[in-house]
C-alpha cells in the first residue's frame, strides 16, 4: 500500500485528469457516475491520511 500522501494526490490527480478527457463532465455542469466515484475515492483518501 502506498503512503497516505501519495494515495491521496494520485486520486485527486485521476479526478482531475477525469474532469479533463471526459465529454460528459465538460458538457454537464453535473459530475458522470465516474467522477462521482472518482471523487469518492479521493475523499476516502483524505478522510484516512488526515490523521497522523
Ligand atoms: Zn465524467
Amino acid at each position: 500500500m502506498p503512503a497516505p500522501d501519495e494515495a491521496l494526490q494520485q486520486a485527486l490527480a485521476d479526478y482531475e485528469h477525469h474532469l479533463r478527457t471526459c465529454r460528459q463532465c465538460h458538457a454537464d455542469a453535473v459530475p458522470c457516475a465516474v467522477a462521482k466515484h472518482l471523487l469518492r475515492l479521493y475523499n476516502n483518501a483524505r478522510r484516512g491520511g488526515a490523521r497522523r
